[in-house]
């Protein structure tokens, strides 16, 4: 039979952590998953959007249960395949040293944990979709075409950054896009810091880092917040926090032993003319982040904010019935891999109760 007719029960289009976990859900409940996980190209390196998701751009993952400090290498060398290794930062398999799970680590783990109960991977990105009638009709990066019975959209979103080689430079080292993921580190701790951006991201990360950090600069291209007036009220109190308006972000200052070390800034409304160094130890860039929904081509609606219309708040469905969605692409609120993973298990859940009360010959 070839790959066109076959009727696959579901198919999961991501590799987040909401890819992964509805993967093992709807693995145990025997519906046989194949997962697209996306393709390893030169493009998606550009744009951001690899397979595996936003959590490989984080090497210290502190907030996802059940992960304290410790000597992984034992276990992720036991759990993973050997073939799989390389995805690892060196550290990570260091024996006999405690160290904080990687981002890249902890999305290794959850593949293989959802392969190990028998998902099929396919690592090729969805580039169209026709979800007009069932069985879905799924066409990937490779041309070929999957039928399936119930799909889950899992796709992410891609950090925006500001495009600068410095920052480039940096990631990892001082530049974050994840205040709540990095924030606590002890490299910003009593140091000053820079947050970019004037949405409700920025101003909240702003107050979370002024928990830790000495002082936080707030860096927008403006002189008006377009950040909830609450937030805004709020932050304007906090001592530690200073806006530094109509500015933007030119350069990171730093060296590749010890980091970020200062940010350059210049006037926005005239860019040569006037620079500023603000010393500090990292940059925060929270200018937004685009939902990975380009390949659906308006198959599904969206909210105002670009992410998957769930029409039931909270809930996995979309609208369509028998896509369900998610993980970032469908929540523009909450951008945390705990959050991802379980609403990864509401979707298969979700897709599984539909399947039994919307059978379709499926051929598996
Ligand atoms: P956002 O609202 O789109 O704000 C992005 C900010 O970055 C804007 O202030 C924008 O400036 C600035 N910006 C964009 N591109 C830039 C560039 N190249 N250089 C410098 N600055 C740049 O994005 P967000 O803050 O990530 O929030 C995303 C969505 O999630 C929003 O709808 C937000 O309301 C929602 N959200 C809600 C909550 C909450 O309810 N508690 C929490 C988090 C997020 P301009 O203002 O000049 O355009």
């Amino acid at each position: 039979m070839s790959n066109a007719e076959r009727v696959e029960k579901i198919a999961i289009i991501g590799s987040g952590p909401a890819g992964w976990s509805a993967a093992i859900y709807a693995s145990r409940a025997a519906l046989a998953p194949v997962v697209f996980e996306g393709a390893l190209t030169a493009e998606n390196q550009e744009s951001g959007a690899l397979p595996m998701g936003q959590l490989t751009t984080t090497l210290e993952i502190e907030n996802y249960p059940g992960f304290p400090v410790g000597d992984l290498s034992g276990y992720l060398s036991s759990a993973l395949d050997a073939t799989r290794l390389w995805a690892l930062p060196e550290g990570d398999l260091s024996s006999g040293v405690a160290k904080i799970i990687s981002g890249s680590a902890l999305v290794e783990l959850m593949r293989r944990q959802a392969e190990n109960f028998g998902a099929r991977v396919v690592s090729e990105d969805v580039v169209e979709v026709d979800f007009s009638s069932r069985p879905f009709r799924l066409t990937d990066s490779n041309g070929d075409t999957t039928l399936a019975s119930a799909v889950v959209v899992a796709t992410g979103a891609t950090t925006k950054w500001l495009g600068l080689d410095s920052e480039s430079r940096f990631k990892n080292n001082g530049v974050s896009a994840c205040a709540v993921c990095d924030g606590a580190s002890p490299r910003f701790r009593d140091r000053a810091v820079v947050v970019v951006g004037g949405g409700d991201v920025a101003i909240e990360d702003a107050e979370y880092l002024s928990k830790f950090a000495s002082k936080v600069y707030v860096v927008h291209r403006r002189d008006e917040l377009r950040a909830a007036k609450i937030l805004i009220e709020r932050a304007t109190r906090n001592p530690k926090i200073e806006f530094v308006w109509n500015s933007v972000v030119v350069e990171v200052l730093g060296d590749d032993a010890s980091g970020v070390q200062g940010i350059v800034v210049a006037d926005a409304r005239a860019p040569e003319s006037d620079v500023r160094r603000l010393d500090a130890s990292g940059l925060f860039v929270a200018i937004g982040r685009r939902p990975n929904v380009g390949f659906l081509h308006g198959a599904l609606a969206l909210t105002e904010d670009g992410v998957i219309k769930r029409p039931i708040p909270f809930r996995s469905e979309t609208s369509v019935p028998g896509v369900f969605t998610a993980g970032d692409v469908c929540d523009s609120r909450y951008r945390q891999a705990i959050v991802a993973a379980s609403s990864g298990a509401c979707a298969a859940l979700d897709a599984e109760r539909f399947l039994l009360e919307n059978p379709l010959e499926t051929s598996r």
